[in-house]
């Protein structure tokens, strides 16, 4: 059987950067275009809220390779072009302004986009921060000086992270959080505290079980007003509250979507012969038949490499968990596993220690872990999440019991 000749990467993010590097290192000698509709070669979103939205780091520093590079590869770029369309029939996509390109295979790596506030919220005239991309973060810096009151809308990873970079350039930082506490998606209530601590410490104001009535212009400042009736007075409003995968034109081809992403196979394959889809904006099924689509850094990364070895016929199988992780001040913050439990999590350590693990665990047996400045026993979790057996919150939590002698003895 021929390999594919000709692949079609849509999207210029990490999934799709991971595809191209795979190809080329597993021989693949093909042509590889890259259609991206945003105007710049691919570079890393995690800083936009972090080093490069605070200035320390120049757009050169986020590039996630230069110029030179995509020539060494012999990639085609057509950037600030936006597909419109796919047609897996004729094997082709469509670019705005009506050329086709053909394809044997392509790639859906679009990502996700940033959830908005509705209109009914946030008139269209009302000027609000989303921090998603290169020129969302410039748009942003631009704005900000010493002393602005900026309010955050949404105590998530964008919303914490932003507010660190803010209130250490001297801005008045007031976050607006609509559940009951802040990180939720990846933090248990004790660490999502410490890390509120942290926060408030810094002068970051938190409020938290709120609900945004309206965010409205009067003059040259923003208000916003809760359900309670509370208004606060802005320069800055930045909203970050989840996201949206850009999975439109799976849709349009005819394509299911599941938890709102592109469904893929084990393989990464949509249901249209040689159309994979990886990253944010795909839903996979992982080795025991689950479905999951995860947002994060090193899934976008390795899931556009096992898509791109799937391609050539050399894929093997997804057993990846997944791994996140965010900086805010002097604390890294990384979660391995799933956040989710049924048992009360095991807290080994404190912040006033200086490091700190909670262990989620579902009837006894390990799922997943978050830890904050503690990830020197990253690759002891690994092990015993890999290896799924029951385990002791006792020993987990005794600071006496080396964890790497723990992952070691079967
Ligand atoms: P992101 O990557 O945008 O930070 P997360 O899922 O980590 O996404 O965090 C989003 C946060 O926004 C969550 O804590 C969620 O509870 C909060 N949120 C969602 N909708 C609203 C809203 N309308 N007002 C305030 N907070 C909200």
């Amino acid at each position: 059987m021929s390999g594919p000749k000709n692949v079609v990467l849509i999207g210029g993010g990490l999934a799709s950067l991971a595809a191209i590097e795979t190809l080329r290192a597993e021989g693949y000698d093909g042509a590889i275009r890259l259609v991206s509709d945003e105007a710049e070669i691919p570079y890393d979103r995690p800083p936009l809220s972090k080093a490069y939205l605070s200035g320390e780091t120049p757009l050169g520093g986020i590039l996630l390779h230069d110029e030179a590079w995509y020539e060494s590869m012999r990639v085609d770029l057509e950037l600030g072009r936006k597909v419109e369309a796919i047609d897996p029939s004729a094997r082709q996509v469509r670019i705005a302004g009506g050329q086709a390109l053909g394809y044997d295979r392509v790639l859906i790596g679009t990502g996700a986009r940033a959830r908005e506030l509705p209109v009914s919220v946030v008139a269209p005239e009302v000027p609000v921060h989303y921090i998603r991309t290169r020129a969302d973060s410039d748009r942003l810096r631009e704005s900000v000086k010493a002393g602005a009151r900026v309010v955050l809308i949404g105590g998530g990873v964008i919303g914490m992270e932003a507010a660190a970079t803010l209130v250490q350039l001297g801005c008045d930082v007031t976050v607006l959080e609509a559940g009951e506490r802040i990180m939720a998606r990846f933090f248990p209530p004790a660490l999502s505290e410490m890390l509120a601590e942290v926060h408030a410490a810094r002068g970051v104001k938190l409020h938290a079980r709120v609900v945004i009535e309206s965010v409205s212009r009067q003059g040259d400042e923003s208000v916003v007003t809760l359900g309670d009736g509370t208004t606060l007075a802005a320069d800055i409003v930045i909203v970050g509250i989840g996201s949206v995968p850009n999975a439109e034109l799976a849709v349009d081809a005819g394509l299911e979507l599941r938890y709102g992403g592109i469904m893929v196979d084990v393989r990464a394959q949509t249901a249209a012969d040689g159309v994979y889809a990886a990253g944010d904006v795909a839903t996979f099924q992982l080795p025991d038949g689950r479905w999951a689509r995860w947002e994060n850094w090193t899934h976008a990364r390795l899931h556009g490499a096992h898509s791109a070895r799937h391609m050539l016929g050399k894929g093997q199988t997804y057993a990846e968990l997944p791994w996140v992780w965010s900086d805010q001040y002097d604390l890294n913050l990384q979660v391995l596993g799933s956040p989710e439990s049924s048992d009360p999590p095991a807290i080994r350590g404190s912040l006033e220690a200086g490091r700190v693990t909670a262990f989620h665990l579902d009837g006894g047996r390990l799922v997943g872990a978050t830890m904050i400045n503690d990830a020197r026993n990253k690759s002891s979790i690994r092990k015993l999440l890999e290896r799924g057996d029951a385990v002791s919150p006792e020993q987990l939590v005794d600071p006496s019991v080396d964890l790497k002698k723990l992952a070691a003895s079967a």
